[in-house]
């Protein structure tokens, strides 16, 4: 971490956001650099700028490569910045590769039915299968980031703060940097937060390499920001602009708003890589406006 900081912010909102944002898979590549661009010039340091998954499966990623080459120019500009790209298997490895990633990140799941329904392998064969996929990388000089959806459950499988905690375990024993854990349908309470930082303390998991990815759905990802973070946690997940939406129809809120994560670092005297919301701001409204959304700011 950047030493006169207190959190880490990694900006999801490109990749993310965009992936459940309907309209995205129209934006150009040209868009969605400039957008990051926006962030980087926004302070941020850690943005996720794509996936190599099947584009048939997520056509709004499908110009990730392309994305990937326009963002050289931005890299020069931001020589500190580091730009993530999921990829679910070696072959989606093998395209961060050609672009030469810093850093990849994989997804997991602990609940049976939305692994197989996301990634069509149960828990424990999803678990084997990207080991190879982590050790790759690692050999190739990436660093790797694994995400963890659905930590506070899943319509199969009640709140398991120390499954959750040993799989975080598995995924730092295999070699990821960082583990995210995904609070997918925004069910995150501060009670569930305690439990889920215990459990992964009582495994003896290092907490500096732990991250929180809240969604507002409900409304309670600052409230469960705050806990974690006077639990020790030290690294969010947020997207700008909120981008990501929602899979409840009468919800607007999905991934908490990168605006409203730095808002509670202003209130909280956080230090943290965002100087001046108002850059933020104006990066939000920029792909609010391509996406053809009003713009909430
Ligand atoms: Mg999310």
């Amino acid at each position: 971490m950047h030493s006169t900081y207190d959190i880490e912010v990694v900006e999801v909102g490109a990749r993310d956001g965009l992936q459940n944002e309907p309209g995205a898979a129209g934006l150009s590549a040209e868009t969605k650099v400039e957008f990051i661009r926006l962030l980087a010039l926004a302070g941020l340091r850690r943005i996720e700028a794509g996936s190599f998954v099947k584009p048939q499966a997520v056509p709004s990623m499908a110009n990730s490569a392309e994305v990937a080459a326009l963002l050289q120019a931005v890299a020069r500009e931001f020589p500190d910045a580091v730009f993530s790209y999921l990829v679910p298997n070696l072959k989606g490895l093998v395209r961060a590769r050609e672009v030469n990633a810093k850093e990849v990140a994989i997804f997991l799941a602990v609940s049976e039915s939305f692994s197989q329904a996301n990634i069509h392998a149960g828990v424990d064969e999803a678990f084997i299968a990207i080991e190879p996929v982590v050790k790759e990388a690692l050999s190739c000089g990436m660093r790797v980031r694994g995400y963890i959806s659905n930590v506070f459950g899943y319509t199969d499988l009640p709140f398991s703060p120390q499954k959750v905690a040993s799989r975080s375990k598995q995924l730092h024993d295999m070699g990821c940097f960082e583990v995210s854990l995904g609070d997918t349908t925004g069910v995150g309470t501060p009670e569930r937060v305690d439990a889920l930082v215990g459990a992964h303390v009582d495994v003896a998991f290092p907490l500096a390499q732990l991250a929180m990815h809240f969604h507002d759905t409900f409304g309670s990802a600052i409230a469960n920001v705050e806990r974690a973070y006077d639990l020790g946690i030290r690294t969010f997940d947020a997207a700008t602009g909120g981008l990501g939406g929602c899979p409840y129809a009468n919800s607007p809120k999905g991934n908490l708003a990168m605006e409203d994560l730095i808002r509670w670092c202003e209130a909280r005297s956080v230090r943290c890589a965002v100087q001046d919301i108002a850059l933020l701001e104006s990066a939000s409204a920029y792909i609010h406006k391509a996406l053809g959304k009003k713009d909430k700011v």
